[in-house]
């Protein structure tokens, strides 16, 4: 990478402009989630994006909830997003922030516009607001309030915010022109009467400012210097700039857009998510099919894999979606040399080597990880009898399968080559126990003399340990693309969830314990489940299979 060119962002470019021109000191950005759900990945590139501008140019980092709306938020909202912002690796400075603990200057903001003689109260109902707006052809019609005197207007807010109206009687409004092309700019309210406890200022409050108004206060108080926000805000930007303006910050914060994140085929609105889990479709919100960062946590991913993902994806105004693929070459890249790499059988079927010494346990010396061999190795038991992958036997092979099937030899990965002999099947017809016989000379997993085509792996039937293992696909069924046109639902996959009960491990995965990774060989990467595992008995769910569709532009 020495000779690659690092060519910057377009906002790392208006802030490197910023800087020159002396418009700024210190680069400081917040992320600002209102605390209404679970953040997802989407989230994730917003808050690391914020969080890497502070760090490259040593500036400051605000975490900073957006409780204006106390309709909405919630408590365990709070501590959620705290947890996954931290997981993420994103230090705030300082202590936490809340919207909620300006409300004080945000008032006191409103009576200075209203002083100003830019701001009034208007007895309007919220219809009659509507259609007054005008729409986007038409100008909007200023309302009969609109020029109400400023003692009359300090004297009815000072009322609204002492409870004398009910929720919708009056709102205060900026005054700012009705007939301007940009809607956001006829009149918008800036504070509404809600009788509504809070969770953190309780029943203090009985107006709340409305979003447009609050959020470039609170940038201004933290001195926020670059408020960066996704495009929907792009037609707001000259109310955030009205509102600096007007309350004469000294050094206004900056807002700037950039293009959500989107995964192809991938649910992240939240509306749908609550269905899922209510109709009991995900066992919540941390479901490992999901993308919030609770479910990619709980899936296995890790903080590395989705900073890598994240930086891949890039900085942009361009709206575009990004496949899913991309994100699980990214978890497999991070994996790749840091994950001990394990036997583990998960459709099971006994192999018997019949001329083994029946109580003999043998170890075998294993790489840890092959490419890395820092990492080490470790010592795997061998017995007469094992467990192998179900489709690693065949009765009648197809051309060009290398596997077991009678009177083939291959390699026991790691220990020795053995012939099949013989197989035996159920009432049923289906195959319960393979026969084998093994050659001493071979052991090892270096022997050369001979050649064998086919290599497979295995655990020991005594020695192994139980687990149950489970696999996923998209929760989409992709064929038929996410929404049902007739209905807005989702189109589910039926087979996004296998639990498999009997699975056969190599007995040190008994201890593994949440927040280990592996390779099982070649069935994909694997995490101990953070909700159902139990010490002991982990539980393992696979992050990712190592067959990969995904190839990244340039290489
Ligand atoms: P959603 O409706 O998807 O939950 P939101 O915009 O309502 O998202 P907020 O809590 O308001 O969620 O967002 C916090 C921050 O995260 C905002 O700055 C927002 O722009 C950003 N953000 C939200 N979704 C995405 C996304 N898909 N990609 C990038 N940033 C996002
Ligand atoms: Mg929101």
């Amino acid at each position: 990478m020495e000779n690659e060119t690092v060519s910057k962002n377009f906002i790392e470019q208006i802030i490197d402009k910023d800087i020159k021109e002396g418009k700024c000191k210190e680069v400081v950005t917040r992320f600002p989630p209102e605390p209404n759900g679970y953040l997802h990945i989407g989230h994730a590139k917003s808050i690391l994006l914020n969080y890497g501008l502070a760090k490259e140019y040593g500036g400051r980092f605000n975490m900073r909830f957006d409780d204006t709306n106390p309709t909405k938020e919630k408590v365990e909202f709070v501590d959620s997003i705290k947890k996954d912002v931290e997981w993420l690796g994103a230090k705030w400075n300082g202590d936490v922030l809340f919207a909620s603990g300006y409300f004080q200057q945000m008032y006191e903001a409103a009576v200075k516009l209203i002083k100003k003689g830019k701001a009034y109260v208007c007895d309007l109902s919220p219809e009659e607001i509507r259609e007054y707006r005008g729409t986007l052809t038409e100008p909007g019609k200023e309302s009969p309030y609109r020029n109400r005197s400023i003692e009359e207007n300090l004297a009815l807010f000072e009322d609204m915010k002492n409870g004398k109206f009910a929720d919708g009687e009056k709102v205060l409004r900026a005054k700012i022109d009705m007939a301007s092309p940009n809607i956001n700019m006829r009149d918008p309210i800036i504070y509404r009467v809600a009788h509504i406890s809070h969770h953190r200022t309780g029943d203090k409050w009985c107006i709340y400012p409305m979003y447009d108004f609050a959020h470039p206060i609170e940038d201004a108080i933290e001195g926020v210097t670059h408020s960066i926000c996704t495009l929907e805000f792009e037609d707001h930007r000259p109310l955030y700039d009205w509102v600096v303006r007007e309350l004469e910050y000294e050094n206004p914060p900056k807002q700037i857009e950039f293009a959500k994140l989107y995964l192809t085929n991938v649910v992240t609105g939240k509306r749908y998510i609550k269905r899922l889990v209510e109709d009991g479709v995900v066992d919540g919100w941390d479901d490992p099919r999901l993308v919030s960062i609770a479910a990619l946590r709980r899936r296995g991913f890790t903080p590395e894999s989705i900073k890598m993902f994240v930086d891949l994806v890039g900085v942009t105004k361009a709206q575009g979606s990004v496949e899913y693929p991309m994100l699980e070459y990214c978890i497999r890249e991070d994996l790749k040399l840091k994950a001990k790499r394990m036997m583990a059988i998960l459709d099971p079927v006994k192999l018997v080597i019949d001329n083994y010494p029946e109580d003999q346990v043998e170890y075998m010396e294993v790489s840890n990880n092959q490419e890395n061999p820092e990492m080490g190795t470790r010592m795997v038991p061998f017995t007469r009898e094992l467990y192998i992958e179900r489709e690693d036997f065949m009765e009648e092979p197809p051309k060009k399968y290398f596997r077991l099937f009678p009177g083939n030899e291959v390699r026991l990965m790691n220990a020795y080559f053995v012939t099949c002999t013989d197989f035996v099947k159920d009432e049923n017809g289906k195959v319960v126990e393979i026969h084998c016989t093994y050659d001493p000379a071979t052991k090892g997993g270096n022997f050369t003399e001979r050649k064998v085509k086919g290599t497979i792996h295995w655990v020991s039937a005594s020695k192994g340990v139980k687990a149950e293992v489970r696999l996923y696909e998209n929760i989409v069924d992709e064929e038929k693309g996410v929404y049902n046109e007739e209905d807005g639902s989702i189109n589910i996959n039926p087979n996004s969830l296998t639990v498999i009960k009997d699975c056969y491990l190599e007995p040190e995965l008994e201890n593994a314990v949440v927040g280990d990774r592996f390779q099982f060989v070649r069935n994909g990467y694997f995490c101990v489940d953070n909700k159902d595992s139990k010490e002991g008995s982990p539980i393992f769910n696979r992050i990712v299979s190592l067959k990969s569709s995904f190839k990244l532009p340039n290489k």
